[in-house]
């Protein structure tokens, strides 16, 4: 695959870009790092695991780039980037981390994307192959990086991939391939929703089986007939599709016409997690694991950190981290989720990331009595949530949970879903629920 008068260039380093330079280390390939910062991350590690390696951060000449004939770009860096489409016009091949990692990888892949729920279905996964038995890998955008999975001894890969990945991936060749939702995110860097929604779809180029969710189009591939589709929806199943039904009022997950389990039996919570568990349920039967490990799974599977996890009950009300909620879509599902009528204190707001917050509107009618906005789109969702119900400028969390703590009533849920990015005021969304659950243990601690 590799050929000694290939110039590989590796652009954009971080955590990809290096699980890159790794795999192209160990191949033997010599190739070149570059990186338009002058300190990326990953800089440190590099120089001391391949010091021989050539490296240009910050400044990088034009000529590296156009005479490079392979160039792995990371998550990262816009495919728009002057260096990259000088690379691409002197005919250099584009290539993604998952490009290198399909080539390698010898047990079946399962990709799963889609705008929101990618973490949490990805490690469901993973966790029904573990119950089944199965050397399973659980990585890509979330974890490990793709290409650090990479061993002989695994039996099942499961992927969780970007738009940014697929955006500069191949035909991915993937054993089972999922979108699980699409709503508007990243448009900043996509341009608009046609083109996010392009770049999602090319999971399926080459794949053996989809996974889609039949009530929504946009999860619904272009595919040859011969690929099989595993289908699952919020409401009575397809024949042999994933879905719920109610009878004698217990609501229950069915496999066409196959009682699986009651809904009250999901560890997880939600109405936004049960679509995630049948999203699960179908990716697993599709790659063939056992149905009892998966339902023993599911009922042990609490979910990730920052996902609507609740940290706390003080006087009857819930406060509930979802920092992990970054975009629209994401705390539209909270809402809808978690929330009862007009009884949800949403502290929302941070990098806006071009999102419109108008779509948020049906979402804050129907369940908010407050919204406590901070951040960089303070004024942005005011202006397009002010006429619904009442809304507080906060300049922290800490005074975001005071001013909740002190309108909340018994029942109430002070939910921090901020539908935005966190980098105006924390290092990531992990950071921006450690400091909310720091503040939620300050309101303990003081009584309030
Ligand atoms: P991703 O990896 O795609 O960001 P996560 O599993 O980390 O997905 O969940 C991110 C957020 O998406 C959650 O915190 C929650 O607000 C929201 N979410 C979870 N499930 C769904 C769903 N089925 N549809 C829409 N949003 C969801």
């Amino acid at each position: 695959m590799i050929a000694s008068s290939d110039n590989w260039v590796v652009f954009g380093l971080g955590v990809t870009g290096l699980s890159c330079a790794r795999y192209l280390h160990r191949l033997g390939q010599s190739f070149t790092v570059v990186d338009t910062r002058s300190e990326p991350s990953g800089l440190a590690q590099l120089q001391e695991e391949m010091p021989e390696v050539s490296l240009f951060a910050g400044d990088i000449p034009l000529a590296v780039l156009e005479s490079a004939s392979q160039v792995v770009v990371s998550p990262g860096v816009a495919l728009d980037e002057p260096l990259v489409r000088a690379a691409l016009e002197a005919g250099a091949e584009l290539l993604g981390d998952i490009d290198l990692f399909v080539r390698e990888a010898k047990a079946p892949v399962v990709g799963i994307t889609g705008s929101n729920a990618k973490s949490t279905v990805t490690e469901l996964v993973g966790a029904m192959a573990r119950k089944a038995g199965i050397t399973v890998a659980v990585g890509g955008n979330l974890g490990t990086p793709a290409l650090e999975l990479l061993s002989d001894s695994v039996e099942l890969y499961v992927l969780e991939l970007s738009s940014f990945q697929l955006e500069r991936a191949g035909v991915l060749n993937l054993a089972v391939a999922t979108v699980l939702n699409i709503s508007a995110d990243h448009l900043d860097r996509h341009g608009d929703l046609p083109r996010y929604h392009q770049a999602k779809h090319r999971i399926f180029r080459g794949c053996r089986k989809v996974v889609l969710q039949r009530d929504d189009r946009l999860t619904v591939p272009l595919v040859a007939e011969d690929v099989a589709q595993i289908s699952w929806r919020m409401r009575e199943p397809e024949l042999q599709g994933f879905g719920l039904r109610t009878e004698a009022g217990v609501e229950s997950i069915y496999h066409g016409f196959e009682r699986l389990l009651p809904v009250s039996d999901l560890a997880l919570s939600g109405r936004h997690n049960l679509a995630n568990v049948l999203a699960a349920l179908a990716l697993g039967h599709a790659a063939g694991l056992a149905m009892p490990a998966m339902l023993e799974a599911l009922r042990e599977f609490r979910g990730l950190p920052h996902r609507c996890q609740l940290v706390a009950q003080l006087q009857g009300v819930s406060y509930v981290n979802d920092s992990k909620g970054t975009n629209i879509g994401a705390t539209e599902a909270a809402l809808k989720g978690l929330g009862g009528k007009g009884n949800v204190l949403l502290i929302a707001g941070g990098q806006g990331k071009g999102a419109d917050f108008r779509q948020l509107r049906e979402a804050v009618q129907e369940h908010c009595r407050h919204l406590l906005l901070m951040g960089e789109a303070n004024e942005a969702l005011r202006t397009a949530l002010q006429d619904l119900v009442p809304v507080s400028s906060v300049a922290n969390m800490q005074e975001a949970l005071q001013v909740a703590a002190a309108k909340a009533i018994a029942g109430d849920v002070v939910l921090l879903s901020p539908a935005c990015a966190s980098f105006d005021m924390f290092s990531g969304y992990a950071a921006r629920g450690e400091a909310f659950v720091a503040a939620v243990k300050q309101l303990q601690e003081s009584g309030a």
